[in-house]
């Protein structure tokens, strides 16, 4: 810690935080800085980044002393001022389809659920972005607690890192990660807990690191966002991140998504509609998926089959239908397997691919729109639902 800050003072934090700081999560230049900061000279800085960014984002190491192609006197300035933090495992849970539910903890003491899926030729993990969520879908369990706080970015990809190391799946130092059709994690969806796009900047700057080539690198069109529509935020998660969009649609009228998904009263289906036909795609492969959650006797008629494939017509998309997945007090019940099959067969004789989404881990609830950590159980009052979404 001897070198002198000589250059680039405005990009040094005026102020440094009381503590070491935590890597994790930074962004290539925030941790550039971060390092001039502490004195390392600026020529080497770019440099030494990308060496710590490989330890830590290709090869999973914590320990700076792990770190053998730096200094030890460098290693050691490290270890002084900064930290390689992620969640910590509270405990993990195994489904007899094999789907692994972690419960993390965050600081603050605060938990979030993490859901790993294994398929034949893939291995997804569905990641949380806030604690609770804001919003209040009514079908959903994790509409039902109380909004704590935005995750950081280092608690975003820490989970990620988090599921890496209990697949074991680090390559060797020195090696390259294996090809991401041979990974046991090879997708991600940002389909956990809250909504990714009332935490814009977190999940970009997360995002940005999973695809980074130099580390975790898996490709944007391994992620998909998945937002209830946060339509001023679509284009700008083209733009920002341009990893896949899933639309969180539901309903075919604005009266009925006003009462599954309320954020429809601020931006309804017209303005959804007109967000995503703009959502530019790179290939034609890349599809908007939109999902659509069965409710017996709600949204599950030939009629709002039919009304569905008019709205999206023109839009290249494909229809995932997810049984709805029931949790304790929910106020809806699971449109019948007779239902959702003329449900689907309406939207693929159209011609859309209308896959039926498999429940996976529903014995150790983590189907989707179970999740919801244990230390926040307490539901709602109305009075707390109308403060915090303003609808
Ligand atoms: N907040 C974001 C992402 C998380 S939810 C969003 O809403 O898009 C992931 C998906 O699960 C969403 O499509 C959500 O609507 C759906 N979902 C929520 N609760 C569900 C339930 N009980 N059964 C089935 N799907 C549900
Ligand atoms: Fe929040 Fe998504 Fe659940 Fe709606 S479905 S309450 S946006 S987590």
């Amino acid at each position: 810690m001897s070198a002198p800050i000589t250059q680039d003072v405005m990009t040094i934090p005026r102020k440094l935080p009381a503590g070491p700081i935590n890597l994790v999560g930074l962004t290539r230049a925030q941790m550039r800085d971060a390092l001039i900061a502490h004195g390392t000279p600026e020529k080497q800085a770019k440099m030494r980044t990308g060496q710590i960014w490989q330890w830590i984002y290709q090869w999973g190491k914590r320990d700076f002393a792990d770190m053998t192609n730096l200094s030890k006197a460098f290693r050691a300035e490290l270890a002084e001022n900064f930290v390689i933090e992620i969640p910590e495992v509270v405990s993990k849970q195994v489904s007899q389809d094999g789907t692994r539910k972690y419960l993390v903890r965050i600081a603050g003491g605060h938990e979030v659920e993490v859901v790993y899926i294994p398929e034949d030729s893939r291995g997804t993990l569905c990641v949380s972005s806030q604690v609770g969520c804001t919003l209040t879908c009514s079908f959903c369990h994790t509409g039902t607690q109380k909004l704590v706080r935005n995750l950081t970015s280092a608690e975003i990809v820490g989970q990620i890192m988090m599921a890496r190391d209990d697949l074991d799946e680090w390559p060797v130092p020195g090696t390259r990660t294996v090809s991401e059709e041979a990974r046991l994690l090879s997708n991600i969806v940002l389909m956990g807990m809250g909504e990714p796009l009332y935490n814009f900047e977190n999940v970009r700057d997360a995002m940005k690191i999973a695809m980074d080539p130099e580390g975790i690198s898996l490709s944007r069109r391994r992620i998909t966002l998945s937002t209830s529509g946060v339509v001023p935020e679509i284009a700008r998660t083209a733009d920002e991140i341009g990893c896949l969009l899933a639309i969180s649609f539901h309903a075919t009228t604005d009266e009925v998504r006003d009462t599954l998904v309320p954020i429809n009263k601020k931006w309804n289906l017209e303005k959804l509609l007109e967000a995503l036909r703009a959502y530019p795609r790179v290939s034609n492969s890349e599809r908007i998926t939109f999902e659509y959650v069965m409710l017996h006797g709600v949204n599950d008629s030939d009629e709002d089959a039919r009304r569905l494939v008019k709205l999206i017509e023109g839009i290249p998309a494909k229809v995932n239908l997810i049984p709805f997945n029931e949790w304790p007090g929910a106020p809806y019940k699971r449109s019948s397997n007779n239902r959702i099959r003329a449900f689907s067969d309406i939207i693929h004789d159209a011609g859309y691919a209308s896959p039926v989404r498999k429940p996976r881990g529903e014995d150790i609830l983590a189907a989707c729109g179970q999740l919801k950590s244990a230390t926040e159980r307490e539901r709602k009052s109305r009075a707390q639902i109308a403060a915090e979404t303003g609808l």
